[in-house]
């Protein structure tokens, strides 16, 4: 099972920073192919074929344009014109929303709108993130600010505090593996707040971060107490059953309805369980990643568990 102190684990998230290994892994058909089973393509024809396929299943969906880090202003003006094309396909869909609940959403990283660049990175991020959300709007869509390296937290959640004054239910993300993140729960689980709540994917110092799995599982689940306690909208964003079966008993004890929160997962990752999910009348959102810039979620992946690696080595020799 995926432990967060699997010894390959900062070795590959290391390499998701590696711009030589990228290019070296890019190239390859191998990777390409295996690539496909998390991403379902590169183009916006693909990820809305994937789109259609889960909408059809009943899951709810949440589609991100993969890219972060740009160095240039410009690299943010084709993820903005990413991301308003595809909320234009959105609209065409015409997909109503339920019980106040939009099935379709985007993710987006501030990292892409040009966080972190040089001088008004953050100006720029939020403008950048508005178009989105005024693009979102129109489509009947959601849109989450996805969490990135601790580094970025204080900067994403004012951000996030801005775009709400305008769009209200623009959502963000908590991870339980920074010790800040319960306090950030309380403050955030009020009425209209829409949190996804994930363990966090990044290589983090112990300073600011649990390092253990039984540690980052127990903070999950004092801050999902937190969320489903308070009066916003928690997103459950986890494969892990155990966190999938305290999600549904917490919701219970605290009498929310099916509607009152969601499960999250991400595109190729137990899809049976999600369909089983959607079964039972629970809210399944599915988190589809597309674009050419799949390197860093790709290698994200493959740390949190040996068995996306393992098969992964065995192609890359052959057997
Ligand atoms: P893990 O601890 O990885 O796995 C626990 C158990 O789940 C395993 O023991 C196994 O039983 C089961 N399981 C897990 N994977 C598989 C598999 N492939 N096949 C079968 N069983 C499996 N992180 C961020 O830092 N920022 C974000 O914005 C962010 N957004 C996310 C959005 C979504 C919708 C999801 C699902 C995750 C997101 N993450 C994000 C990633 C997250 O932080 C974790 O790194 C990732 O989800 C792995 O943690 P886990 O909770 O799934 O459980």
């Amino acid at each position: 099972a995926f432990t967060l102190s699997n010894p390959a684990r900062p070795v590959l998230l290391a390499a998701a920073r590696s711009e030589r290994l990228e290019r070296m892994l890019s190239r390859s058909k191998i990777t390409r192919s295996l690539v496909s089973r998390f991403i379902p393509g590169e183009a916006e024809e693909a990820v809305m074929e994937a789109v259609g396929r889960l909408l059809a299943a009943g899951h709810a969906i949440s589609v991100d344009y993969l890219g972060e880090d740009i160095s240039h202003p410009e690299e943010a003006d084709r993820t903005v014109a990413a991301y308003v094309s595809l909320l234009e396909a959105y609209r065409r869909l015409e997909v109503p929303a339920t019980d106040g609940v939009s099935r379709l959403e985007v993710s987006i990283k501030l990292s892409a709108l040009g966080q972190s660049l040089p001088g008004d990175g953050e100006a720029l991020a939020l403008r950048n993130a508005r178009t989105i959300c005024a693009a979102a709007e129109t489509a009947g869509a959601w849109v989450n600010v996805d969490a990135e390296d601790h580094t970025t937290t204080d900067s994403t959640l004012g951000i996030v505090r801005e775009l709400r004054k305008d769009f209200p239910s623009v959502a963000t993300v908590l991870q339980a593996y920074l010790h800040r993140t319960e306090a950030d729960c309380r403050d955030l689980a009020g009425a209209g707040s829409r949190i996804r709540l994930c363990k966090g994917a990044y290589k983090e110092p112990a300073e600011v971060a649990f390092q253990g799995k039984e540690d980052v599982d127990a903070a999950y689940l004092r801050c999902l107490k937190v969320l489903m306690e308070g009066d916003g909208y928690p997103m459950v964003a986890s494969h892990d059953p155990r966190i999938i079966e305290a999600a549904q008993s917490y919701a219970r004890e605290a009498g929310r309805s099916p509607h009152d929160f969601e499960i999250q997962m991400l595109y190729g990752i137990r899809p049976e369980e999600q369909d089983r999910l959607v079964g039972e009348g629970l809210t399944m959102r599915t988190y589809v990643p597309f674009g050419d810039d799949w390197y860093g979620y790709f290698m994200r992946r493959l740390a949190e568990r040996p068995a996306n690696l393992v098969f992964f080595l065995r192609s890359l020799v052959g057997r």
